[in-house]
Order: structure tokens, then sequence, then C-alpha cells
């Protein structure tokens, strides 16, 4: 039975609740009247019901979704203005047990390259990524308790955090590893993370189960109840996401949205961020292999749809996708994506030889950082590297609040001008330091406080004579 403050997997992702809501948004996708009483809802910014949402999902009124993409780029500006937040993910080791059919580090792929950084290694992907302007990463590890074991994790996050190479610092490391207990949790927390990031890969428990045929990830219910021992062992701020193609997209859609109402009914929080990765080419992976695949536009629709359904939750794309695709949904939704990255077990500090290949997909964007941050601004964006709000213990339901009040934008603004400029000082080439100079000019004139634009103003020039780390 659908109960949204449930601790068990199946009642608060029930499947005939999924089943009930797709059916309700297949009578009502027509039905404009309850369709315009649900964008009016959505105006209001306090997000949407699984069921409202479907709905809106499932409407293929061709003015009506013109609506819908302009109220989803009009939240978008509100909340997050022309920010978007740069990290770059680290892939620590490709060793895994389980048996994902959609991921090349599936257990029994033997010809894949597998690898598992040591600490130096790591150190000097670290430094690389540090010359590169990153400040945010995303880390990255197969399951194997034998490889990659907590404390492997754990040592890892340590050696990040402790490099300062020339004005660098990782600020935030973010962590990507399967589902743990909460004593695991508990130590992540204590190591300093910043987000917790699992991706339910499906909701569909059935399909779940055929996709992970081996290994401890075959547990739908332990895998699916992961945030909520996430959140017990202390972390408030974890992100959700599923990967668009292993199951109609719809069904996804409306269990990804209940499992963020059942944070929120239980924990008092939403996600903080929801990722939206499609499937990709890779290893022994084909994605034609799995027909439920999405095209760009309804891509685009859900990016949108999850934009006016959850406002206050970031949302994260990679360089799985196109730049032509970034662009697109950037305008939507997106708050956050990668630059730069490599997919591979290292890569940064020196290119994977060709004979060797520990990739987990195949990336779409490969230009570099300072091209994408080049980019960003010239499309009208203002990039940011700020990683001020956890380290000033903004997290969970005290970020949530701040956010509501509105208050966040005094924050996430001038943070975003004092990190770009830290950007090019640092690491910008010249094309970028110029446009990003010119940028930092106007976007200053739009801090709103009088007080705040003057510490702003002065800290840039502090910045220009070496010091660094300034955040609101
Ligand atoms: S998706 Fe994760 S758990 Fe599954 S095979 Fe890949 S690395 Fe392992
Ligand atoms: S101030 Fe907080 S919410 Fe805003 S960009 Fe920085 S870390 Fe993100």
């Amino acid at each position: 039975m659908y109960n949204p403050s449930s601790l068990k997997a199946e009642e608060f992702i029930c499947h005939d609740e999924i089943m009930d809501t797709l059916a309700y948004a297949d009578t009502n996708k027509d039905n404009l009247e309850l369709v315009d009483k649900i964008i009016e809802k959505a105006k209001l910014r306090k997000g949407l019901t699984h069921r409202e949402a479907s709905v809106l999902l499932a409407c293929d009124n061709p003015e009506k979704n013109n609506e819908i993409f302009a109220l989803a780029e009009q939240i978008k500006k509100d909340f997050y203005g022309n920010r978007i937040v740069l990290f770059a993910p680290l892939y620590l080791s490709n060793y895994c047990v389980n048996g994902c059919v959609y991921c090349p580090y599936h257990a029994k792929n033997k010809h894949i390259t597998r690898k598992k950084m040591t600490q130096d290694e790591i150190r000097q992907e670290v430094i690389a990524l540090q010359d590169m302007g990153h400040k945010r990463l995303a880390l990255e590890a197969g399951e194997d308790p034998v490889n990659n074991p907590i404390e492997y994790i754990l040592e890892s996050i340590k050696t990040i955090y402790s490099i300062k190479h020339k004005n660098g610092s990782i600020r935030r490391v973010n962590v990507n590893i399967a589902a743990t207990t909460v004593e695991n949790y508990r130590k992540l927390k204590e190591a300093g993370i910043g987000t917790y990031i699992l991706f339910q890969e499906t909701y569909h428990k059935e399909s779940y189960e055929q996709l992970h045929p081996t290994g401890p990830k075959h547990n739908y219910a332990y895998h699916t109840e992961a945030m909520d021992r996430a959140m017990e062992g202390g972390i408030d701020d974890v992100g959700l996401g599923v990967l668009f193609g292993l199951e109609k997209y719809r069904y996804e859609f409306a269990g990804l949205l209940m499992h963020a109402e059942h944070l929120e009914a239980v924990h008092g929080v939403g996600p903080h961020t929801i990722s939206v990765p499609r499937i990709k080419r890779a290893d022994d992976i084909d994605p034609s292999a799995f027909s439920n695949g999405i095209d760009d536009d309804i891509f685009a629709k859900i990016v949108a749809c999850i934009r006016i359904s959850v406002p206050y939750t970031g949302m994260i794309i990679s360089t799985r996708e196109s730049q032509a695709c970034r662009e697109r949904v950037l305008h939507l939704g997106i708050s956050q994506i990668s630059g730069g990255s490599k997919t591979s077990v290292g890569g940064y500090a020196k290119p994977e030889p060709e004979e060797e290949n520990s990739a987990q997909f195949d990336t779409s964007d490969k230009r570099t950082l300072d091209e994408i941050i080049c980019w960003l601004m010239q499309i009208g964006y203002l990039p940011s590297f700020c990683t001020a709000c956890y380290r000033e213990g903004r997290t969970g339901d005290r970020f949530m609040e701040l956010c509501k009040s509105k208050q966040i934008q005094n924050c996430c603004h001038p943070n975003a001008i004092m990190t770009l400029k830290e950007y090019l000082v640092d690491y910008a080439s010249p094309k970028t330091k110029k446009i990003g100079e010119e940028l930092i000019k106007r976007e200053i004139n739009t801090v709103p406080k009088e007080k705040v634009r003057q510490i702003v103003e002065d800290n840039l020039g502090k910045i220009e004579h070496g010091s660094r780390d300034f955040r609101f």
C-alpha cells in the first residue's frame, strides 16, 4: 500500500500507485482545464505532486507544452539566476562485484582494464584537477568490499582535501558509491563529504532485479532505502537520479518524484540534487540494446517538468550529453554541469594509453574546462565554483529554509562572482579571462545590496593580490 512516510521501499515507491498515476495522467493529458490548474499551481513555486507532474509530462498539447517550458525557464531564472556550478567526476576504482547489465564495470566484463588508484595517483589526479580550476569533485567507485572498502574511500577523501597545490584546493567532495550501512554513511559524514549521490537506475522493481542479476546491488529494497540510511547516518544532502533508457520514462519520472516526496515526508527535506543521465555507449554496452531510450525532446520535457515540480532541488547534467543538448536543458532547469571530465580511472594527470580502456561511458562533450567556462559566459551564464553552503553549515533543512526565504540569492550570486574571479586569475586562457572580467563588471552591478556589493568589490581586489576563498 502506498505510504510516502513508510521506510519500506515498496510502500514509498509503490508500483500500484505509479500505475494509477500513469493511468490518471493518460486520462487527463487532454483535460486542459486540469492542465491549466496544475500549471497555475506550479507558478506558485511550491512544487507539484507526482500525480500533477505526471499529467504535465503526459500532456502533448503544443500550446500547453510551450507554457510548461516557459515556466520552467522562469523558475530556473528566479531560483538560480544565470549561475551554473561546475564540477568534475573522479573515478577512484572500477573494480566491481555487481552485474549491472548497462555498465561496463560489471563483474563479468573480463576485457575492460581494471584499475584502482593509489593515494599517490589520487594526489597526481587532484593536482591536475586543481590546475584546471576545479573546486568540487564527485567521487565514483565500483562496489567491491575487497578492493574498494569504505576505509579506502575515506582515505581517498582525506587525501583529496589535504592537497593544496599553488592556489588550488578541492573544497567539496561529493560521493557516489554503492548503497551502504548507516555506520558507513556516518563515517562519510565525518570525513566531510558534501552530497551523497546514488542513482536508483530504475524504480521498476521487476526490471531492477533483471538489470542487476548478480551482486549486492540486486537487492532492490536495500538500494532504494539507502537515502534513508544516509540521512540516519547524518548526511543532510542526498542526490537522486535514474538512468533514463532502462525503463519507461514516465514510470521513472513518477518514481523519482515519489522518492523526493518520501524524503520530505520522513526527513523534512527533499533531495539536494537530481541527476538526469541517459544510457550511453561504453566498452561492452550498446545503448540500442535498451528499448526505452528517450530522444532529446522528451529529455527536455522531463527536465522542464522536474524543474517546476521541485524548484529547490539542484539539477545535474554530465558530459554524457552533447554541447547542443546541454545548452538546451541549461535554460530549462539544470544548475550544475561537469566540465573537462574523464570517465576513466585516472586520466586527468596523464591521458589513458590507447591500449587501455577503463571508462564507464563515452563522453559526448569533450571540451576542456576553459572552453566550457568561455562557452557558458558567451551564452549568457555566470560560471560558479562556489562551495560555500556546506562549508558554512548550510546543509539539509537549513539550506532549504534559506532557499525558501530567497536569501540564498544573496549568497550564490556574490559567491559565483568571487569564485569566477579566482578562476580567471589562476587558470583562465587570455580569451576566457577577457570575457570573464567584462562579465564580472556587469554582474557586480546586479548585486542588490549596496553593502554586499562593496564587500565583493573589496574581495575582488584582494583576489587580484593573492588572497583566496572568500564566501558568504
Ligand atoms: S553501475 Fe556501479 S555497481 Fe553497477 S557495475 Fe557499474 S560500477 Fe558496478
Ligand atoms: S551559496 Fe550555496 S547554494 Fe549558492 S551556489 Fe554556493 S553552495 Fe550553491
